[in-house]
């Protein structure tokens, strides 16, 4: 079996992790040129009534809600922090954003910035997890589907992560579960309080097999030692947070937090209707759903994120 990597150096195996000579050793939030600032349903619209766009209308002008069907204008549903004004819909939106928005400007300091996939398996679908790797860095700006890191909310210091579905549905495979690790860890050894923000739709990754579930006992581990130290640990699901991702960290909150709406379970909605072959109750593996079934501890809006957390942090007397 060939074994391709994603770049010509480092060979090591483990936890198919390497990490690379660190070109930047705190990143700050600055916008990549490559960074999709806007989420694949984010659909841009330039026109109304539904002819083709027009030329030289710039691209991603108004965008069509896909809660409402309303046509936004992009700006205004930015200063919403992409929620739209209409209904109340979240869209998906980067991990890059997701930071910007908690966390007090500035404050970001990115912990594990150089950790990218190897191919253990030298797994291959429609193209080689390796070209995938490369072309999902390009694609997103991202090494890989989570950022960790420490920064500051309201001025209280905490460890925070964020996955993005950007990148291959956000799926957990070794790299995000190495960095999460990494996080709990330093967060257990410094004494903050944890805060993991979820947007991970595909759960563990496929392509790199017992690996990536391998990720689901890793993190779960540290998140007990954690939790011995007598750690505060805030989970906040947001859509969607699916399959290994939902079945371990993000389940496992001493608070969990869920966005509006947000899709969250283990299989999809129309895989247990195929299975079971029963009709799923109204709103089944919504936020809202799982509020009401004991799962979901507060439901919160996004512009009330930032206020939720700091209030419990000072709550729990962290
Ligand atoms: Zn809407």
């Amino acid at each position: 079996m060939k074994k391709t990597q994603s770049s010509p150096k480092s060979k090591q195996g483990k936890n198919a992790a390497k990490t690379e000579e660190a070109t930047s050793p705190t990143t700050p939030l600055v916008e990549d040129p490559n960074m999709a600032s806007v989420s694949p349903d984010l659909v841009s619209q330039a026109d109304e009534s539904g002819k083709p766009k027009k030329r030289g209308v710039p691209e991603g002008l108004w965008q069509r809600c896909p809660g409402c069907q309303a046509v936004i204008f992009r700006k205004q549903a930015e200063q919403m922090l992409s929620v739209c004004p209409e209904c109340d819909y979240h869209w998906t939106i980067s991990a890059q954003q997701r930071l910007e928005q908690v966390l007090d400007t500035g404050t970001f300091e990115e912990w594990d910035a150089n950790l990218t996939s190897l191919d253990p398996l030298g797994f291959k679908d429609k193209k080689a997890y390796a070209e995938r790797i490369v072309s999902e860095q390009r694609r997103t700006g991202l090494r890989d589907a989570a950022i960790t890191g420490c920064g500051m909310i309201r001025a209280r210091r905490v460890a925070i992560g964020v996955t993005d579905s950007a990148f291959i549905m956000g799926s957990m495979g070794s790299v995000v579960g190495e960095k999460l690790t990494r996080l709990i860890e330093r967060a257990t050894a410094q004494d903050l309080p944890l805060i993991i923000i979820s947007g991970s739709g595909g759960g563990a990754r496929m392509h790199e097999g017992i690996y990536s579930l391998m990720q689901m006992a890793k993190t779960t581990a540290a998140l007990a030692k954690f939790h011995e130290a007598g750690g505060l640990f805030i989970s906040v699901l947001t859509n969607p947070t699916m399959g290994g991702v939902a079945a371990s960290f993000a389940s496992l909150g001493d608070l969990i937090f869920a966005e509006p709406q947000a899709l969250v379970g283990f299989a999809g909605p129309r895989t247990i209707k195929a299975t079971i072959r029963i009709d799923l109750p109204d709103g089944f593996q919504t936020s809202e759903f799982l509020q009401e079934h004991g799962f979901v501890d507060r439901i919160v809006p996004r512009n009330k994120l930032k206020l939720e957390i700091a209030r419990s942090i000072d709550y729990c007397g962290k």
